[in-house]
C-alpha cells in the first residue's frame, strides 16, 4: 500500500520523554466531508490546519503514523533565521523584490515560531543564547564577518566574535571566531509538531492517525475525494504536507525533490561538572562545514549532534565514530562518550536547494524541498498554504505558488549523484579542518 517513504528508525526516545502527552486519534472508517483535507501531521501539515481551522474552514487532518513522524519529530531542532542559500543566492533566484521579502520573512522565522509557541502555549522551546555559528576554516572567518555586517545594518542582533570571544561563549577554542545569532532558537521538534497537531484539535480540526491517503480522484463535480485504507475524505482543496515523506499518492509528486537520510545522536547523561562548561550559555553550535556540525546541550543533561550515515535508502546506522571524534576535537575534556540513542529521518533535497509552494491541480496544494532548513520554513508555508484555495493565482505570497513540479533530472539515479555530492562535501570538509 502506498504511504510514506520506508522509516528505518523510530522517533529519538529522549524527544519523546520530553513530551509524554498522548496525541493518537482513531483511524478514519467512514465516508466524510469538509472544506480542507490536510495530509500529514509535521510542522507544516499542523500549522496549516491551525491558521485554516482559525479562518473558519472545516477542516480533516490525516496521518499515516503519528504526528511529528516526519522530519518535524527527528529534526536536531536549531530554527535559524536563514535557508541554506545565501541571500545573494535568493536574490538572484527570485530577483530583488520577491527576493528581499524571501529574505525578510525566513530572518523573521524564529519569531514566527515564537509567536506561535507563546500563542498556544507550546512548550517546546529550550532555554539558550541563540546560535554560535563557527568558522571551521580561515576563508570563513571573513564570510562570516561580513554576515554579521550585513544583519547588523538591518538591526539584526547578530555579531561576529574573534577567537578568544567565541571560546568563552562556547567553552571551547576550537574555532578561530564565529557569529552570534540571538534571533535563532532551539526547540523539541517532535513538542512543536505535536503542540500544534493538538492546538488544532482545539480549534475543530477532525483528525486521524494510522490514516493514510492513498488514492485521490475528481468528482464530476469538482469536489476531490481521497481514499483512506477504510475511508474517505471529500473536500474542495486538499494540501500534501509531506514532505520528504511523500510517496505514490499524487503522480510524480516526490520526483520534485531526492530524499536523503540525516541522523541524530544523543549522548548518555554527561557528568555535570564536564557540562557546566560545555555551551555556558546554552547556544547550539554549527559550523561552516557543508555537512553535519551541530552540537547542543538538551535540558536533561544529555548532549545531542547532528551526525552523518548513509544517506541514501534506508540501510544503516548513524556514524558514530565521526561523531565521537567531532565531539572531542571540539571538547576534549569530555573524553570518550557513551552514546544514548541514534536515529535518522528523510530530507527533501530540491537540485536548486529552494523549497516550494505548488498549486498541482485546481484545489490541490503542497509545500516541499525545505532542504534541511524546515522548522521555520515548515511554519512560514504552512501559513502561506492556508491563503491558497481553489484555483486563485495568489501574487501576494512569500514564496512563488508554482504549477509544475521541478523534476529532478534522471531521478531513478539520483541517489548516486546525491551520494557522490555528499562525498566531496565530506572531503573538502576534512581538507578544510586539516588546513584551518
Ligand atoms: C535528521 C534531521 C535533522 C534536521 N534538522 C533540522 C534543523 O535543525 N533545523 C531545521 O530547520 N530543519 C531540520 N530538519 C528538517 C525539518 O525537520 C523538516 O524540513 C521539517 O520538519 C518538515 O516538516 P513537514 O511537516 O513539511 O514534513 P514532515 O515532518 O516530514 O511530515 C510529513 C508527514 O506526512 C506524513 N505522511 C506522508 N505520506 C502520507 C500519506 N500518504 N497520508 C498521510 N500522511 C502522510 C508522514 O508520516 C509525516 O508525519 C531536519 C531533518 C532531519 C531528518
Amino acid at each position: 500500500m502506498p504511504s510514506t517513504v520506508r522509516e528505518p528508525y523510530s522517533i529519538p526516545a529522549a524527544y519523546k520523554a520530553l513530551d509524554p502527552s498522548e496525541c493518537k486519534r482513531e483511524a478514519l472508517v467512514d465516508a466524510i466531508q469538509g472544506d480542507a483535507l490536510v495530509i500529514g501531521a509535521g510542522i507544516t501539515g499542523s500549522t496549516l490546519a491551525v491558521h485554516l481551522c482559525e479562518s473558519g474552514k472545516s477542516v480533516v487532518q490525516l496521518e499515516a503514523k503519528v504526528p511529528g513522524w516526519g522530519g518535524s519529530g527527528r529534526a536536531f531542532g536549531s530554527v535559524v533565521p536563514c535557508h541554506k542559500n545565501s541571500e545573494e543566492a535568493i536574490i538572484r533566484h527570485y530577483g530583488k523584490e520577491r527576493g528581499t521579502k524571501v529574505i525578510d520573512a525566513l530572518a523573521h522565522g524564529p519569531a514566527l515560531v515564537s509567536e506561535l509557541l507563546n500563542r498556544h502555549h507550546i512548550d517546546a522551546a529550550f532555554p539558550g543564547g541563540g546560535w554560535a555559528y563557527g568558522a571551521h576554516s580561515k576563508p570563513f572567518y571573513k564570510k562570516l564577518q561580513k554576515r554579521a555586517e550585513y544583519w547588523q545594518a538591518r538591526d539584526a542582533d547578530v555579531e561576529y566574535l574573534n577567537a578568544t570571544e567565541f571560546s568563552q561563549v562556547i567553552g571551547s577554542d576550537y574555532y578561530g571566531g564565529g557569529l552570534i545569532d540571538r534571533r535563532a532558537l532551539s526547540v523539541n521538534p517532535y513538542s512543536y509538531a505535536r503542540g500544534l497537531f493538538k492546538t488544532a484539535h482545539h480549534l475543530g480540526a477532525k483528525q486521524y492517525t494510522d490514516t493514510p491517503a492513498i488514492a485521490i480522484e475528481q468528482k464530476p463535480n469538482g469536489a476531490w475525494l481521497v481514499a483512506t485504507p477504510e475511508g474517505s475524505v471529500e473536500c474542495e482543496n486538499v494540501y500534501f504536507c509531506t514532505n520528504a515523506y511523500t510517496k505514490g499518492v499524487w503522480p510524480g509528486l516526490e520526483k520534485g525533490f531526492v530524499p536523503v537520510r540525516g541522523f541524530g545522536a544523543i549522548t548518555a547523561a554527561v557528568d555535570p561538572t564536564l557540562l557546566a562548561d560545555i555551551l555556558p550559555e546554552n547556544h547550539f553550535i554549527t559550523d561552516t562545514r557543508q555537512l553535519w556540525s551541530g552540537i547542543r546541550k538538551l535540558p536533561n543533561g544529555q548532549i545531542h549532534l547532528g551526525v552523518g550515515g548513509p544517506a541514501m535508502g534506508a540501510k544503516g546506522k548513524a556514524d558514530l565514530k565521526v561523531a565521537r571524534q567531532r565531539l572531542k576535537d571540539v571538547y576534549p575534556a569530555i573524553g570518550s562518550v557513551e552514546w544514548g540513542e541514534s536515529w535518522s529521518g528523510w530530507i527533501a533535497i530540491s537540485t536548486d536547494q529552494f523549497p516550494r509552494i505548488l498549486r498541482l491541480a485546481n484545489g490541490i496544494w503542497a509545500a516541499q524541498g525545505y532542504n534541511g532548513r524546515g522548522i521555520a520554513m515548515a511554519t512560514l508555508l504552512g501559513r502561506e498554504l492556508s491563503l491558497c484555495q481553489g484555483d486563485t493565482e495568489r501574487g501576494d505570497l512569500v514564496l512563488p505558488v508554482e504549477k509544475k513540479i521541478p523534476w529532478v533530472p534522471f531521478h531513478p539515479f539520483s541517489p548516486v549523484g546525491a551520494a557522490a555530492m555528499i562525498a566531496l562535501y565530506g572531503i573538502q570538509d576534512a581538507m578544510a579542518v586539516r588546513n584551518k
